[in-house]
Parts: structure tokens; sequence; C-alpha cells
């Protein structure tokens, strides 16, 4: 597309440098497209802006000159009302004139000696089009930090490039830090900042020779939205091998997820699947850089309908819980003991959802606990019930999530919910996944510890999935170990992980609480489970989850066998 606007009136861009050699070259590159005016210190540069107030495109702006400095002609311009909104790029080859230039309004930076001339072109007719006429944008803003561009004005200027420059074909990139947050809890915060700088500086030199343009929206997370590049996997290495090159003593790693530009996406959704693609990238070695494709797209639109429908269905009741029951082993025969509450999905339109298509989603989304508060209210009221029923009292264990298990009132509405429905607090036990602990904060240590003062039995999920070391282990506040389903899956055949559930039933022991073994499906691996001394076992050996009506056949069971208690 071929800006008409610029044909008929040529852009009028003001050039100010002290240095003739830096004058002409700037010129020479510009004048094909721009009229170009010159001024060659600070004083001139005031009278030239004075005197083209009303038709003055940009303003070029060298930082030290003598009379007066960029920095003077800046301050001046953003105390008059008419000069405020002429956006000012800044002519600069020291970085610490950076972040003062920024915070006076600059809104780019041309860096001495000159970047690529397309680019420097690209880049200026984007800044005068942002903030031409159409007054949505009038200073860049910047992060204070890396000195990107902030997430809105980011955001605004890729939806211009979008809109008025459909010709241009720019893919979206999302990049995080692998393991950011430990970084800067092993290192500090100083250390962290420092990466976040060097990456943000490798960003500025990709920059400098393709088209584009980058923000850090918060944390570790960067954005770039440049033209479709060959190969992403050699853009995430460069930025990589760059950073790396300044921190002798760590390996950073980063990971990268694009979504490549297709006519009818605008920038703020591809963002949003350059994300999802990033996430999908979390922690792999093999594939650090994922391109979204059709079928996760697919995926993605599946997921915004469950995130959309999920509200409904706690509503018209689509949630349910089922229980699967766990059996101690040690005595001559198996004993119904208690029981696991799973939620199932019951959507009118999609059919039964595995829990593992919505829970993970709803994790990231912050929507859990909603979810989880529903199970935990019905698994309450089954306990009340069946004890009402039976005489006696079946414990259920509900799944905390990691993000359920930082609320602060967490131990009030779990208690009230014991209180109201009139059980002991160890007859509902609570599941936290090992990562859970292992990545989390002391805040989730506190938590749960305060969850065992009131009387909760904690069961650690997933035992052996995470990194938790011995000695973090004889630390932690549980009560209970769940062995993660994997070891389980192989103890017939894999004589490793055979041993390895030896020794975790070992440790168990070591620390004075039960093991439960998940997953047992096998006539075999019970037997093994019962030799090594494993206490409790859950898996479809017993039952796999049942709706409570089905459970309760196994409540009469055992009852009729006179074993329960
Ligand atoms: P989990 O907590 O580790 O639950 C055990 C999973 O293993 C359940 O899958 C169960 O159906 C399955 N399972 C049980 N016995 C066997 C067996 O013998 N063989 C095999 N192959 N699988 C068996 P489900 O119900 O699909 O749940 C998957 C995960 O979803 C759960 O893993 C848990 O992390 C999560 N989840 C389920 N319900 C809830 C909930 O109410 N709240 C939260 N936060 N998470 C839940
Ligand atoms: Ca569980
Ligand atoms: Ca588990």
């Amino acid at each position: 597309m071929i800006n008409s606007k610029l044909i008929k009136k040529p852009y009028r861009v003001l050039i100010v440098d002290d240095q003739e050699t830096n004058r002409d070259m700037l010129g020479m590159i510009l004048k094909e497209q721009f009229e170009v005016i010159y001024a060659s210190d600070g004083v001139e540069a005031l009278k030239r802006i004075g005197e083209n107030a009303d038709t003055l495109s940009i303003v070029l702006l060298d930082i030290y000159m003598p009379n007066k400095t960029g920095f003077e002609v800046m301050e001046y311009m953003k105390e008059d009302e008419q000069l405020r909104n002429i956006p000012i790029i800044v002519l600069t080859s020291e970085k610490s004139a950076e972040l003062k230039a920024l915070q006076l309004g600059a809104s780019d930076f041309i860096t001495k000696p000159f970047d690529t001339p397309e680019v420097i072109i690209a880049r200026i007719k984007r800044i005068i089009e942002l903030c031409d006429g159409r007054k949505l944008i009038s200073t860049a803003e910047h992060d204070p930090l890396t000195k990107l561009y902030s997430r809105n004005f980011f955001y605004e200027y890729a939806i211009r490039l979008y809109t008025y420059h459909p010709e241009l074909h720019m893919d979206a990139v999302a990049i995080d830090i692998e393991q950011f947050h430990s970084l800067n809890a092993l290192h500090g915060r100083e250390f962290g900042d420092k990466i976040l700088r060097l990456l943000s500086d490798e960003i500025r030199k990709f920059l400098k020779e393709t088209e584009g343009i980058a923000s850090r929206l918060e944390a570790d997370r960067f954005e770039i939205y440049c033209l479709r590049q060959k190969d992403y996997k050699a853009l995430l290495d460069r930025l990589q091998k760059g950073v790396n090159s300044s921190l002798p003593n760590v390996n950073i790693r980063m990971r990268m997820g694009v979504k490549e530009w297709s006519e009818d996406i605008e920038p703020l959704l591809m963002f949003d699947y350059a994300k999802a693609a990033c996430n999908m990238a979390r922690g792999s070695y093999q594939r650090p850089v994922i391109v979204f494709d059709e079928l996760m797209q697919k995926r993605e639109v599946y997921n915004q309908r469950l995130l959309n429908d999920m509200r409904t269905a706690i509503e018209e009741g689509q949630f349910t819980v089922f229980y699967q029951p766990k059996y101690d082993i040690q005595g001559e025969r198996p004993r119904l003991c208690s029981a696991e509450a799973l939620v199932r999905w019951q959507h009118p339109e999609l059919g039964m959802i595995a829990p593992g298509d919505f829970i993970p989603l709803f994790e990231e989304k912050g929507l859990i606990g909603i979810v989880d508060s529903f199970v935990w209210r019905e698994s309450a009221k089954q306990i009340a019930e069946w004890k009402r029923k039976y005489g006696i009292t079946i414990p259920v264990s509900v799944n905390v999530s990691r993000a359920d298990a930082v609320d602060t009132s967490l131990v009030d509405k779990l208690t009230e919910l014991i209180k109201s429905n009139g059980f002991a607090f160890k007859d509902m036990k609570l599941e936290i996944t090992e990562s859970a602990y292992t990545d989390g904060t002391a805040q989730l240590i506190n938590i749960v510890k305060s969850l065992r003062n009131v009387g909760f039995e904690i069961e650690m999920d997933d035992f052996g999935s995470g990194y938790s070391s011995l000695n973090m282990l004889s630390s932690m506040p549980i009560d209970v170990l769940k062995m993660d389903m994997k070891f389980i899956r192989n103890i017939e055949h894999n004589e490793t992980d055979r041993r390895l559930v030896t020794l975790i039933i070992d440790l168990a022991k070591h620390l004075g609480v039960p093991v439960v073994a998940e997953g047992v499906e096998t006539d075999k691996q019970l037997e093994i489970l019962k030799a090594e001394g494993c206490d409790l076992v859950q898996g479809y050996y017993f039952s796999p989850p049942v709706p409570p009506e089905e459970f309760e056949k196994l409540i009469q069971k055992e009852i009729e066998e006179g074993k329960a208690k």
C-alpha cells in the first residue's frame, strides 16, 4: 500500500546534530522520502521548531551539543502545549542518555553509528504515523527497566501497523526466561534485572536489522512484533547466546512461542496464541521454540469454550463428583478405608470432559478455586450423608490446587465446611501435589502448616514426579505420601522402578507416614506392593472413580463382610 499522504505532503523532519557528517549522513538516508531541515545545536533547533511548529512531523535529536543540549530542548518542548506532541527520536551513542531521554518523552532511539537505512526510515515513518492526527498515542511509554515499549503502547502500535500496513506481514513472538523465579530467588533481584536488561539489549540489536517493535509486558515476558523470520530457533539461539556471553557463571535458557501472520487474526489474538505456544514450550529442552499451528488453534478455541462455559456449568450442575476407593491391603483382606473425590464434567454438547482437559487450564487461568470449592462442598455433604446413612465414616480426600493453597482464607473456608457438616477434620483429607511444595512459596508451606494445626491431614500427591530432596521432605508438613502412578505402571517388569517403590516405602516409614500407591491395576502389582509393606492402594484393580450411588455398593459390601470400622 502506498501512503498517499507521503506523496502529497511529505513529512517534514528536523535533524539536530552538531556534527556535520552526522547531519549529512542522516540527511542522505532521509531526503528521498522526507522533507529534511537541519539545525546544528540546541538553540538553532528551538528556533526551527518554533518556526515549523505546525508542519513539523518529527525531530531527530542529538543529545550532546553546544549551547543547548538535547535534554534541554526536550524539556522546553515538554512544557509547551503546541510542541509537546511533536514526536522525538533521540540520536545517541551513549547508553546512559537513553533512560533520561525516555523519561522526557522520546519515542525511540537511533543509535550512532547509524543503523540500517531501511530500518531507520521505517522506524521514523512508524513513529510519525503513530503520533500523527489520530491522537490515540501522543508520547511513547516505556518500561523503565528495559526501555522497551510499555504494554499498552506496544499493543496500540502493533494494531496500527496491522491496520494501516496490511502489506507488512508481521509475526507475533513471545519470549520467556526459563526458571526466572528461581534465578531471582537464587541470585537476587538485581541479578534478575540484569538478565532482563541484557535480553532487551539483544532484542534491540535484532530490531536494528529488521522492522519490528518490542515490549516487556511484565516480569520476564517479552513480546516482539516483527517481519517474518526464516528461522525462529536461530533467533532464540542468538538472543540466548547474547545474554549468556555477558553472564560467565550461569546459563540462561529461554523459550519462544510464535504466531505467524495471518490476514484475519488481529495482533492481540496473535499474541494470545504466541503466548500459548510459549507456555507449551515451558521446560522443554528439545522444543524451546513452538510455532502455533492449526491444531493448537483448535485446542485454543476449545479451551476458550471451556473457560466460557465454566460458570454456567457450575450453576446448572454439570459438574459432579466421583469417588474412588482406597483400600488398606496390609490386613488379611483388603479393607475399604477411604476415598478420593475426583471431579467430572458432563457437558451438554461436548459430552464427558476428562479433568486432565480442564483442571490444568483452570489452574492456569486462576479459576480452579471455583471448581475445587464445589468439589469440597459436595464431598463434605457426602461424608456427612454416608455417616448418617451407614453409621460409619468414610474419610474422603479432596484435591487442593497450588492456587488454593496460597489463599490465606483457605483454613477458614475448609474449617467452616467441617463444622457445618459435623464431622472431624481428619475425615476430609487434603491432597496437595508434590510440585506445589517444591516450586511453592514459603506462604504455601505456612498455610499447609496451619491446616495441619487445626487438624487436617495432608497427603502429598504424585510423590516422585517432582524434585523434593530428602532434606526438604523431612521438614515438610505432610501426613501421607501418595506415590506417583508412573512407578506402579512398570513395577512388574522394571527392576529400577521396583527398587524406587521400595525406596519410597522405606522413606515413608522413616518419616513415620503411611504410603498410598495409586494406579494399581493388576494382581501382581498388588502382590508386590503388599510384600514391600505399602499400606494403602487405589486403582482400577479395586474400582475406577464411580458416582456416589455406585460407591455405596462398595460400602454395603464392606459392611456385609463385617470389615468396615
Ligand atoms: P490425581 O489426583 O493424581 O488423580 C488420580 C487419577 O488417576 C484420576 O484421574 C483417576 O481416575 C486415575 N486413576 C485411578 N486409578 C487408576 C488406575 O488404576 N489406572 C489409571 N491409568 N488411572 C487411574 P482423573 O480423575 O482423570 O483426574 C486426573 C487429575 O485431575 C487428578 O490426578 C488431579 O490432579 C486432577 N483432578 C481431578 N479432580 C480434581 C479436583 O476436584 N480438583 C483438582 N484441583 N484437581 C482434580
Ligand atoms: Ca489426587
Ligand atoms: Ca496423584
